[in-house]
């Protein structure tokens, strides 16, 4: 678990301003949800016999005995909110999205964290392809937004729960004659989840699954139809991707579209956003039968991918350096009504030398400083110096504040 200080945080800031704006232009609404919820949710919606289930969640018991967990992903608790809150009675359509800490109990390494964080995004209510295509329009529209360059879409379609268990069966069959190739977790997994194995990183695994049969030859026809209608119109918006029938994603509710946003930038950590249609999760938890879509970006990641391209830290607007007590009160007044305005304005309250302070006020990256001693204000007059060209001029004390403001301003 990281803490993220002044210097990064700017980075962060700037990742999580920019989802507010392109999610905005697709209709998306800001949701919160706690950070904690009720164990039982998360086993019925991302699956028993899933690793985050299995073996990454922080899962305790409060005073009463609840069983409560720390929400592993984003997902879950949102539809259990819009459930809960009856959303659907309201508008047939939700497009709702969230940012915020998620918790695995994984190795730590670089890009996974046990606290990290996730930007998500969820469309409740609509089937039609398009949504399908639109979500992963926005997905690419936001790298793009941020500059971050380097990734792959990946899209893939596992079906529904009409044609899964078919392939599912097919495959249980094929790895059946390869066990001994497979490695200890996937031996003991490939009956209850065997779509995992196609995701394992084991050389042993990957070779003898490299000739599996693919999802995409087992498509229902309404799968079948929906996946290439998906292709049809991310073609249409000129949305580059690629397909890849060995993507499964590590969450059971996922059904038809998946996806990921994939880097070779990054070492094995190397999904930067995932995410999938879940038409059934909604109905699993209790909620009227409506389908979904949605993702969840990485914000580690992407702020790894963003590297030393980030947003530099903010400059102060003004300094004030004054010299001796009277003359560093009406600084201290000054200030503090730039500051009303808006301005970021600093001084010194130790009583430093004006060399001090000067070096004070370039380390603080100050476009104006303004230098007031006993003279100037025996005068009712202040140095104005503009540090970006040198230019110093005097003015008169009380029009200080007018003159910063115009000229930090414009106004
Ligand atoms: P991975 O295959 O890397 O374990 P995942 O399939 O578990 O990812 P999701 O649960 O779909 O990932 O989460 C979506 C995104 O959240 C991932 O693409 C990744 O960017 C990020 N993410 C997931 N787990 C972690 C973690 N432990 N630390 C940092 N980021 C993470
Ligand atoms: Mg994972």
């Amino acid at each position: 678990m990281n803490d993220i200080l002044p210097g990064e945080v700017e980075t962060w800031q700037f990742l999580e301003r920019s989802a507010r704006k392109v999610f905005g232009a697709y209709g998306f609404a800001e949701i919160r949800v706690p950070v904690v919820e009720k164990t039982e949710l998360f086993c019925r919606s991302i699956g028993e016999t899933t690793d985050i289930v299995e073996k990454e969640m922080y899962t305790f018991n409060d005073k009463s005995a609840n069983s409560l967990t720390l929400r592993p992903e984003g997902t879950a608790p949102v539809m259990r909110s819009y459930i809960e809150h009856k959303m659907y009675a309201q508008d047939p359509v939700a497009r709702l999205y969230y940012m915020g800490p998620m918790f695995r109990y994984e190795r730590p390494q670089k890009g996974r964290y046990r606290q990290f964080h996730q930007i998500g995004a969820e469309i409740i209510g609509v089937e039609d392809p398009r949504v399908d295509a639109q979500v992963l329009a926005m997905l690419i529209h936001y790298f793009e937004e941020v500059g971050i360059g380097d990734v792959e879409l990946q899209v893939n379609s596992l079906g529904c729960a009409e044609c899964r268990p078919g392939f599912r069966q097919t495959l249980v069959e094929f790895l059946q004659e390869r066990l001994d190739s497979l490695c200890e977790d996937c031996r003991r997994r490939y009956q209850t989840n065997p779509l995992r194995v196609l995701d394992c990183k084991a050389t042993g695994c990957k070779e003898a699954t490299a000739q599996a049969p693919s999802v995409l030859d087992h498509l229902c026809s309404g799968c079948d139809d929906h996946f290439s209608q998906v292709q049809t119109y991310l073609r249409l918006l000129n949305t580059p991707f690629t397909i890849n029938p060995r993507m499964v994603r590590g969450l059971d509710y996922y059904t038809k579209t998946t996806f990921e946003m994939v880097t070779t930038r990054l070492g094995s950590q190397n999904a930067v956003a995932a995410g999938g249609r879940y038409d059934g999760l909604i109905a699993d938890l209790g909620g009227p039968s409506l389908p979904g879509i949605g993702f969840a970006m990485g914000l580690e990641r992407l702020v790894l991918m963003k590297g030393d391209d980030h947003e530099p830290a903010s400059r102060a607007d003004v300094f004030l350096a004054a010299m001796g007590e009277m003359a560093s009160q009406k600084a201290f007044v000054l200030m503090s009504a730039l500051q009303r305005h808006g301005l970021h304005a600093e001084m010194d309250f130790s009583g430093k030398s004006l060399k001090a302070q000067m070096r004070r006020a370039g380390k603080l990256g100050a476009r104006f400083v303004v230098i007031v001693g006993e003279e100037e204000l025996a005068r009712n007059v202040a140095q104005l110096k503009d540090m970006d060209n040198g230019n110093q001029a005097e003015v008169v004390f009380d029009r200080l504040e007018e003159e910063l403001r115009a000229r930090v301003l414009g106004a």
